[in-house]
This record gives structure tokens, C-alpha cells and sequence, in this order.
């Protein structure tokens, strides 16, 4: 590990994007239930915001939103907030629910194209009101991880999540835990950092983007794409529904194990006539850890006959989202299976017999 800590940059200026989330709710005193409230609710909650020495600007969502109605528009929202701010900040952090948190990371990898300066998501378990809220230290890192510089440089120019300990890249993250204040995991790719008394950065795990190409944002995104998830007896009928959906375009097939799937006829038969009609299928495994390998049995060779593509150590989030963001981008389905074999930001390992 190659560590680099205290990073303190003073005077940094730091955009918040409040996008709604349990961070910023409270509950109704009538029914108990949780609402979203409004961001000077937040900031009433959070002297410490002040102390931090920052200049920190905050945007809101008008209204504030349970990150289960957030979605293609809402990501666009968000990389239009900061496309139109890049140039004033040293890097953003975008307060979310953590429910689909790991979505809209995934997503903004994607459609932040060049992107030099950190873009940090964070939320919490516990609304900030609440005494034992995970809130305001989530907030607080977040900040101080998004304004950390060495040498004038960003040192996590990256799409990411903090969460708890643990700075994860963003495409990488699945939420874990509906109780834990831990909630996020990135099984197949170690933390970027970790938030102890110092903040502890692995240098060597971050992305730096390769040449100084301006932010190139990107809004197109198309929503035709499915998630299959097998298991055992799975019907015909089922399988059919999804894969004869009306204009879908690509589907995310969650397999088990290494990428394995039944052997029945008329399930491969579906798969083949899907794939025949220009449909993308991509196999990732509904294990939390670990990477499809469709040569190792006989039930993922027959995926990979019936023209389904590896998703490799894809998280079904990531996978979702590139296939939306490449589609969306107009490419052939044979351009978008090229692309789902090559990491464009991090978000996959590739086998070395796989690259050309
Ligand atoms: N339902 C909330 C949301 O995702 C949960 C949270 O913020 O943790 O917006």
C-alpha cells in the first residue's frame, strides 16, 4: 500500500449537492415516518460545517428525494450541477440516500468523462438530527476527502462513495446492509481509503486520469435494459417476459457462482434467440465477491455458445448503468459487447487472455 496522509488543503471550496436521502430527513412527529426535509434543516443541524474552514456552497433538489425515485433523470441533474460548477470547486460531494447510492455512483463514473477532481457520495443510516446519527461524520470525511490535495493535485480524482471507514471507487460499491452503519462493500476492488484518526490513502488503488482532456459530461442514457435474475426452477414464462420485453437492448443476467446457469433447452434457446435479435447479455454472478468465468463448467459454456458476454467481476450497479450509458450512446450491440470487455473507468477486471 502506498499511503499518503494529512492532506489538509486549506481555503479549499468545496460544492455540496444535497440530493435528499435520510441524512437530511426527520421523522413526523404524527406518523413516525421518515421525510425528507430541506438542506437549512441539515446546516442548522451541523455547526461543525462551519468549523471545518472550507468554503463550502451547497445546491439542493427541489423537493429532496428517497434515492428509490432517483434514476436516469436525477443522474443527469447531478452531472449537469457539476459540469456547470467544475470550474469554481475543488471537488463536490453529493449527499444521497443510501438505499441507490451505488446506481447513481456507477452512473456518474460513466458520464463524467475526464473528470480530475474528487465527486464524493455520501449519506447515512441515521437522519443528522438524531443523536446517534453516522451522519456527520460521513459528511465531515467526505468533505475533507474531497477537498484533500497533494501538491495542488486532487488526490482522489475519482467518482466515489464514503461510507463509515472506508472511501470505495463509486463503480464498484453495492450496499450491503440495511441496519449497519456500514453499509457499502467493493468486494472486487480495495478501498481508495481508509478514515481512521488520520485519513489514510492507498495511492496506488486510485485512478488518475491519463491526460488533462477537459470534463466532457455526458446525458444520454438508455433505459431498455433488464436485470434477469435466475434461480432454480425458474419458468419459461418468466424468462420470456423479460427477454420479449419491447424495445429492451441490453440484460444483465445474475448467474451463480463463476457465471453458471441451467442447461435446459427451451432457457438457451431463449438466450440464443435474444442475442439473435441483437439483444446484449451480460453474465455477472449473484455472489457479492469473486468473477465470472464462463470456460470453467459446462453450465456457463453453454452461456457463453448461446452468445451471452462476460460481465467479469462487474456489480450488477455498474453493469446496469454502462449498459445504459453505451446504448444510450447509439453503438451497435457488437460495440457495446466490445466495450462491456474493457474497463473504462475502473469499474471491471479484465483477464489478461481477454485483452487483444
Ligand atoms: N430510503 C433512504 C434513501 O435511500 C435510505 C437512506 O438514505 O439511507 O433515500
Amino acid at each position: 500500500m502506498t499511503a499518503t496522509v494529512n492532506t489538509r488543503s486549506e481555503n479549499a471550496s468545496i460544492l455540496l449537492i444535497y440530493t435528499g436521502g435520510t441524512i437530511g430527513m426527520m421523522e413526523n412527529s404524527e406518523t413516525g415516518v421518515l421525510e425528507s426535509f430541506n438542506f437549512q434543516h441539515l446546516k442548522d443541524n451541523m455547526p461543525e460545517l462551519k468549523k471545518l474552514g472550507y468554503a463550502v456552497s451547497t445546491i439542493q433538489f427541489e423537493p429532496p428525494l428517497d434515492s428509490s425515485d432517483m434514476g436516469p433523470d436525477s443522474w443527469m441533474k447531478i452531472v449537469r450541477i457539476i459540469a456547470e460548477n467544475y470550474q469554481v470547486y475543488d471537488g463536490f460531494v453529493v449527499l444521497h440516500g443510501t438505499d441507490t447510492m451505488s446506481f447513481t455512483a456507477s452512473a456518474l463514473s460513466f458520464m463524467l468523462e475526464n473528470l480530475s477532481k474528487p465527486v464524493i457520495l455520501t449519506g447515512s443510516q441515521l437522519p443528522i438530527g438524531m443523536l446517534r446519527t453516522d451522519g456527520k461524520e460521513n459528511l465531515i470525511t467526505a468533505i475533507e476527502i474531497a477537498a484533500a490535495k497533494e501538491n495542488g493535485i486532487p488526490i482522489v480524482p475519482e467518482v466515489c462513495v464514503f461510507f463509515e471507514n472506508d472511501l470505495l471507487r463509486g463503480n464498484r460499491t453495492s450496499k450491503i446492509n440495511a441496519d449497519n452503519f456500514n453499509a457499502f462493500r467493493s468486494y472486487n476492488y480495495p478501498p481508495l481509503a481508509h478514515a481512521g484518526i488520520y485519513i489514510k490513502y492507498d495511492t496506488q488503488q486510485i485512478y488518475h486520469p491519463v491526460s488533462r482532456k477537459p470534463l466532457k459530461p455526458h446525458y444520454l442514457l438508455d433505459r431498455n435494459i433488464a436485470i434477469l435474475k435466475l434461480f432454480p426452477g425458474i419458468s419459461p414464462q418468466v424468462v420470456e417476459s423479460i427477454l420479449n420485453s419491447p424495445g429492451l437492448k441490453g440484460v444483465v443476467m445474475e448467474t451463480f457462482g463463476s457465471g453458471n446457469a441451467p442447461c435446459y433447452d427451451w432457457f438457451l434457446e431463449m438466450l440464443k434467440d435474444a442475442v439473435g435479435r441483437g439483444i446484449v447479455i451480460v453474465n455477472v454472478t449473484q455472489c457479492s465477491a469473486g468473477s465470472v468465468e464462463m470456460h470453467r463448467y459446462e453450465t456457463g459454456h453453454k452461456l457463453l455458445e448461446a452468445g451471452v458476454i462476460s460481465g467479469f467481476d462487474s456489480t450488477t450497479e455498474s453493469a446496469v448503468t454502462k449498459l445504459m450509458f453505451l446504448f444510450g450512446h447509439g453503438l451497435t450491440p457488437n460495440e457495446v459487447k466490445e466495450h462491456m470487455n474493457c474497463s473504462l473507468i475502473g469499474e471491471v477486471t479484465i483477464p489478461d487472455s481477454f485483452r487483444p
